[in-house]
């Protein structure tokens, strides 16, 4: 099969976000990563392998990419590094997971982890917020901000497992509404990074007390390593 090149692709190369290999256009449009990215960053486990003891309030999980290499840095670079043009690539790459596992088939409404205030005034974006609205505008399926932080509960990093002990029993987030109803809505959260669960539990728990009829998650990233054979990694 012949494969042709656009007149864009070769007028204006593009490098690889992940690499920085040069790469075609439609290629990173389409696919948010050169091949090689692809091969070497992008899980092809289906979301039913995922592992899930720790995920009580959530139906199917869904990770596309595993926390490490080019992808940790990459997502670095988009939370700390003010790179916000990153979420296209992300997004993309999202999208083609959850459409091959089928997973907008099962949903009606689209939702994310918001960030906490105090980063978003520092980062000047919400990067959860920005793939999720990619989704529904690629997916067609509605975006809702469902949650909002509690400002009133500590943001802190935990470093250590008493901290987080702590930090695991803390509200650190609310519906976004007082007057939040969900009728039986089927919601998918998406979230940045996939650590211990407990923040995509608490999200799920908030969205099923106001009537959706279940939750599924999307997180772009993990470094779990029931997940990829890679050690966890907690993030900020
Ligand atoms: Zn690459």
């Amino acid at each position: 099969m012949k494969h042709t090149f656009s007149i864009i692709d070769l007028i204006f190369p593009e490098k690889c976000p992940f690499c920085g290999r040069i790469t075609a256009a439609q290629e990173l449009y389409s696919a948010g990563s050169c091949k090689n990215c692809r091969e070497e960053l992008i899980t092809y486990k289906t979301a039913d392998e995922l592992p899930h003891e720790a995920l009580e309030k959530v139906l199917k999980l869904y990770v596309p990419m595993r926390y490490s290499g080019n992808a940790k840095k990459a997502m670095l670079r988009y939370k700390f590094g003010q790179e916000e043009w990153l979420s296209e690539s992300f997004s993309r790459i999202m999208h083609n997971y959850l459409t091959s596992n089928g997973a907008y088939e099962d949903i009606d409404l689209i939702t994310c982890v918001p960030v906490s205030p105090k980063r978003f005034a520092g980062r000047g974006y919400d990067q959860s917020r920005l793939i999720a609205r990619k989704l529904s505008e690629y997916s067609g399926r509605p975006f809702r901000d469902l949650l909002k932080r509690n400002d009133r509960a500590k943001t802190a990093v935990f470093t250590s497992s008493e901290n987080f002990a702590e930090r695991a029993s803390e509200k650190r987030f609310e519906a976004a509404d007082t007057e939040l109803l969900l009728f039986g809505s089927r919601v998918l959260l998406v979230d940045d990074i996939f650590t211990t669960g407990s923040t995509l539990n608490e999200c799920a728990g908030i969205l099923l007390g106001r009537g959706a009829m279940y939750v599924n998650a999307a997180c772009m990233m993990s470094g779990r390593q029931d997940i990829y054979d890679a050690p966890l990694e907690e993030t900020a």
